[in-house]
């Protein structure tokens, strides 16, 4: 659904915050939700109230290293909101972690909940530091020290972690085990994404690629056209990308190019997704090697003549340098903010369907939803369960934000920003101001 190019007057409201730059994540997040809050018209101390982090803790973590010299790396946790519930999301291990994208990353949640109707706030962690450089014992020793930072926010009723990029079911069993040591008692509760024999969901691990699935079928249905008849090109290769690759392949799609950090990988009949999964497993999660494929670069990948393409990578991919020569006609985000705004207006404008993260990535956190009702019914669901609830959730999602986005004629990013500052903007309104 293009939006037309402006339609929107300017916000009328401040831009917080010192940090600006073209691709500053927090930027990105604060133009979306700045036209959906002129969209909805909402008063400005709400506006101050639901952009801004309600709590950012900055952690200074000592980690003796397996040489025995101590390296101190810093560690973020933002809390953006709390009012549909306790906030959620995930934990980042990467050198270039800073508080601006943890505090987007945050933002995100917050909205990414709401769109699916999960009970809970927005939050964020991270870590700045390089875990492909880190032993398993330098990693645990970290994890251990960022959690026993943050005790006092964490909290099955108050903060829940998860993964993110770099961080596993192992780092959050390493922060159960944490917690439950500081705590004298064991709450599963405390963190989703874990081990499914420490409380962990069936599903959890295939659960973003899947709903990236689930969206991109239901984007597909609404422009006719059919997976059988579709090409895919998907960047990244990690969790969302490999999963999203392997269930569109079921679905019938025709995976042409795949990438990760070592390029990008080509085949024109369609690429064999299972063994790139195992190959990639086997070589330490990198396709760097794989020979049945032509290489190509990730610049290439993403201007690819394909129908749909999968951005689930990073942050800042489309941007005004490469938007123009993108031919895909659905653009599924399995990454979060793989889109800057500027390029937003450029897809806008030429017709793309843009499936925005907050709408196809969310079906991870839709599931740790789950594995937290989970935890703390101490009743485990069978796959099955899981998956139909999942897909059922995400295609209410989908149809909701579609029907927003055609109500306000925007496209369906601005849909799902203005579904989510709605729905958040409404609870506190029922809440109300606590003096
Ligand atoms: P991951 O660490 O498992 O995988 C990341 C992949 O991207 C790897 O294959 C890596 O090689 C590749 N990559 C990194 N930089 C690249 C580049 N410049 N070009 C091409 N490939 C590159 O991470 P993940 O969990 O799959 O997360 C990917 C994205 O999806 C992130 O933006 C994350 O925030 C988002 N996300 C993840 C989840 C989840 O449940 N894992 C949920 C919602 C959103």
């Amino acid at each position: 659904m293009p939006t037309k190019k402006g339609v929107y007057a300017k916000s009328v409201y401040k831009e917080p915050g010192p940090i600006r730059t073209d691709e500053d994540p927090f930027h990105s997040m604060m133009e979306r939700f700045n036209i959906a809050a002129d969209i909805l018209e909402l008063e400005s101390g709400f506006y101050d109230y639901l952009c801004k982090p309600t709590h950012i803790h900055i952690t200074s973590n000592p980690v003796v290293m397996d040489d025995g010299n101590v390296k101190v790396f810093e560690g973020f946790r933002v809390i953006h909101n709390d009012v549909l519930g306790p906030s959620k999301g995930g934990i980042r291990y990467a050198p270039d972690v800073n508080l601006s994208e943890v505090k987007a990353l945050a933002a995100w949640m917050t909205w990414k909940c709401a769109v699916v109707n999960v009970p809970f706030g927005g939050a964020k962690g991270g870590v700045t530091c390089n875990p492909r450089k880190m032993s398993p014992g330098e990693l645990e020793r970290l994890t251990r020290r960022y959690t026993s930072g943050l005790m006092e926010v964490f909290g099955p009723e108050k903060d829940i972690p998860a993964p993110d990029m770099n961080t596993n079911e192992q780092i959050m069993a390493w922060i159960l085990d944490t917690y439950a040591m500081h705590a004298r008692h064991t709450n599963t509760a405390i963190v989703t994404g874990k081990p499914i024999a420490l409380g962990g969901s069936r599903g959890r691990v295939e659960a973003t690629g899947r709903g990236v699935m689930t969206t991109t079928l239901a984007a597909m249905e609404r422009i006719g056209m059919k997976p059988f008849t579709s090409t895919v090109a998907v960047q990244g290769f990690g969790n969302v990308g490999s999963i999203a690759a392997k269930l569109l392949r079921e679905q019938g799609c025709k995976v042409v190019a795949v990438s990760d950090v070592s390029g990008g990988y080509y085949n024109a009949d369609g690429l064999d997704i299972i063994k790139m999964i195992e190959y990639s497993r086997a070589n330490g999660f990198s396709l760097d090697g794989y020979r049945d494929a032509d290489l190509i670069s990730n610049d290439e990948l993403l201007t690819l003549d394909v129908d749909v393409l999968v951005p689930a990578a990073k942050e800042d991919q489309i941007t005004v340098k490469n938007a123009h020569d993108i031919k895909a006609k659905i653009i599924a985000e399995g990454a979060n903010g793989p889109t800057s705004p500027e390029a937003d207006d450029i897809l806008n404008e030429k017709g793309t369907l843009v499936v925005p993260d907050i709408l196809a990535n969310a079906g991870g956190v839709t599931v740790s939803y789950f594995e937290w009702v989970q935890d703390r019914h101490g009743y485990f669901w069978t796959l099955d369960r899981v998956n139909r609830r999942l897909d059922f959730m995400m295609r209410e999602a989908f149809d909701t934000v579609y029907d927003t986005a055609e109500k306000h004629d925007v496209s369906l990013r601005i849909g799902a920003y203005v579904l989510a500052v709605d729905k958040v903007a409404s609870a506190l309104r029922l809440r109300g101001i606590y003096a």
